[in-house]
């Protein structure tokens, strides 16, 4: 059976993805193809990029922003559920931990390919016009 194939938009200085198992680098992949069980709440969706998942210019990776970004849980909460942000926000950034498997080895079997990669299909003419001028990283 053909293997799966999706289309991710990712930053071009993010790192490149390592094999399943060794040491996560923040190259985002595995949340860019769709959320964790805590990045489906979070970005009401169980398909596509984590609305959660930030880019960080200073490190040159992607961070999950249950962990570093206060504004993630912010929105995600319904109109009038400020409150309960400080209560929830340590429970979040603990589960956000798990799934991103931070100081662990990647848990992502995916494997990530560049366009114009001898790997990659022959991408049509009509289909670079498309991709090109709005590829934007999330
Ligand atoms: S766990 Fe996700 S972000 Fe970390 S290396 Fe694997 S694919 Fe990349
Ligand atoms: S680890 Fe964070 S950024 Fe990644 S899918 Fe889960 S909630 Fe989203």
């Amino acid at each position: 059976m053909a293997a799966l194939q999706t289309v991710i938009h990712i930053h071009p200085e993010a790192p490149r993805k390592p094999l399943a198992g060794a040491p996560c680098n923040g190259c985002g992949v595995c949340c860019l193809v769709e959320p964790c069980p805590l990045g489906v709440v979070l970005s009401r969706k169980r398909k596509g990029a984590c609305e959660a998942l930030r880019w960080s210019a200073e490190r040159n990776l992607y961070q999950c922003g249950a962990v570093v970004a206060p504004d993630v849980l912010q929105r995600a909460l319904p109109a009038g559920w400020g409150a309960l942000n400080h209560l929830l926000a340590p429970v979040l950034r603990r589960l956000a931990l798990r799934w991103i498997a931070a100081g662990q080895g990647c848990d992502s079997a995916l494997e990530a390919v560049l366009p114009d990669s001898p790997t990659m299909p022959p991408m049509l003419p009509k289909d670079r016009q498309a991709d090109s001028p709005t590829d934007t990283p999330p």
